[in-house]
């Protein structure tokens, strides 16, 4: 039997296309094939309500394990609470709501190994014949682009008593900064739970977990919270895009096979955070008329294309982030930021920037040594190095 749609990989990507297709398109027979032995991994997917379109919105925040009026940033010299709406997926919980709804089409140690515009093969041999082959593998780690990393371990604790916290700190930069631009993330998921992320904007992918540990031990015990126990532990190393062409991008896509997802490029080169593009993904592909590789690859093409070049912009950031400052002192990057409107700090997570805003970022009391600020301009990496 030909199905309509193969989704390879059971990430966010293809979850969510797999959702929407359910919603909208409850006729198309499609199978989810993931190599791992869970569906989603080991996440938790947070997002800016105004990251997403408003028409999107409710079918996203149906997913969400939490949701808060506001969030919170602290750096040494500025605390400020932003209004917007701030919501978090649990992969846990997704692949949940998945699996009940799905059923066996959703295969999981399912691994392929050959993925062409209208067929996959799997590591047993087996092939799989679709109108349409969706590859969301993941990232595809592209050797012509240079990247730093957004690396973190994350403990969701529980803890003897109450946090006291009624929205997410996003960003507690208060900690010590050693080696990297460094903080906290604190998510409140149930009075007595947090999920405490150490993290870093670092050369390295490699999570050092024995320090990371010691880091939320420290932060848990200066909140004057308890720590009963870790309830799940989560890491990762997101790619911060610092250089690079969409043609190095496409060297990891399979020709003719319509590419989603951070593999596609469809993420936030800054924050490393894939979500809203993802979103915007799978309710293009559950509108489309025609639902075959042959039309969906030139459609998502054209989409990653413009993505990557708008985020050209982005990419300077990081290099202003990665280089521009000592280690120390690149909060301060960040401290600026924040301290900007809160219309623009909401663009700046949209992906939404107008030329105003960019101009904006760059211009003003530069929080970084002007020359060496100056070298990051051009989309390659300064002479003066990492
Ligand atoms: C720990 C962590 C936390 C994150 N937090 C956020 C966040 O808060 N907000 C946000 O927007 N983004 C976040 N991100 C970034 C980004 O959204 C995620 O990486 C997201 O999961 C990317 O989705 P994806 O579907 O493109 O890839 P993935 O979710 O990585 O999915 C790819 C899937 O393909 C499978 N696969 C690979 N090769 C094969 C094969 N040969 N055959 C079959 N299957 C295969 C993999 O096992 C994997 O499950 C986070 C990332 C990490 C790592």
């Amino acid at each position: 039997m030909t199905l309509d749609v193969a989704l390879v990989g059971g990430g966010l990507a293809n979850l969510l296309i797999a959702w929407r297709l359910a919603d909208r398109r409850p006729d198309t027979t499609f199978r989810v094939l993931e190599a791992g032995s869970v569906l989603g991994g080991n996440h938790t997917w947070s997002f800016h309500g105004s990251d997403l379109d408003p028409d999107s919105l409710p079918w996203v925040v149906d997913l969400a394990r939490g949701t808060w009026d506001g969030y919170e940033v602290r750096f040494p010299t500025l605390t400020r609470s932003l209004r917007g709406r701030y919501h978090s997926i649990g992969s846990e919980q997704l692949s949940a709501r998945c699996r009940e709804r799905f059923g066996d089409r959703l295969e999981t140690n399912a691994r392929v190994v050959e993925v062409t515009p209208d067929r996959v093969v799997l590591a047993d041999g087996s092939r799989i014949d679709a109108r349409c082959v969706i590859d969301g593998r993941g990232w595809g780690a592209p050797s012509g682009i240079a990247v730093g990393y957004q690396r973190f371990v994350g403990l969701e604790l529980r803890l003897t008593g109450p946090h006291g916290l009624s929205r997410p700190v996003i960003m507690d930069a208060t900690v010590a900064q050693d080696g990297a631009y460094r903080f906290m993330y604190a998510v409140p998921l149930a009075p007595d739970v947090v999920l405490l992320e150490d993290t870093a904007y670092a050369d390295r992918p490699e999570a050092p977990m024995a320090e990371s540990r010691q880091a939320i031990d420290r932060y848990a015990a200066h909140r004057g919270w308890t720590i009963a126990e870790v309830v799940r532990t989560e890491s990762g190393a997101l790619p911060i895009p610092l250089t690079g062409g969409l043609e190095a991008l496409r060297a990891s896509w399979v020709p003719g096979v319509p590419t989603v997802g951070v593999r596609a490029g469809l993420f936030h080169a800054t924050t490393g955070y894939s979500l809203p593009y993802a979103v915007h993904v799978a309710d293009l592909v559950a509108s489309l008329d025609r639902l075959d590789s042959a039309s969906l690859a030139p459609t998502l093409e054209r989409l990653a294309r413009s993505v990557w070049r708008r985020q050209r912009f982005f990419r300077l950031l990081n290099r202003m982030l990665f280089f521009a400052a000592a280690p120390e002192e690149r909060y301060r990057v960040l401290q600026r930021f924040y301290g900007l409107g809160e219309g623009l700090i909401e663009r700046f997570y949209a992906d939404r920037l107008t030329p105003w805003d960019r101009l904006r970022l760059v211009t003003g009391r530069p929080p970084v040594p002007f020359f060496r600020g100056l070298a990051c301009l051009p989309e390659r990496i300064p002479t003066f190095s990492r």
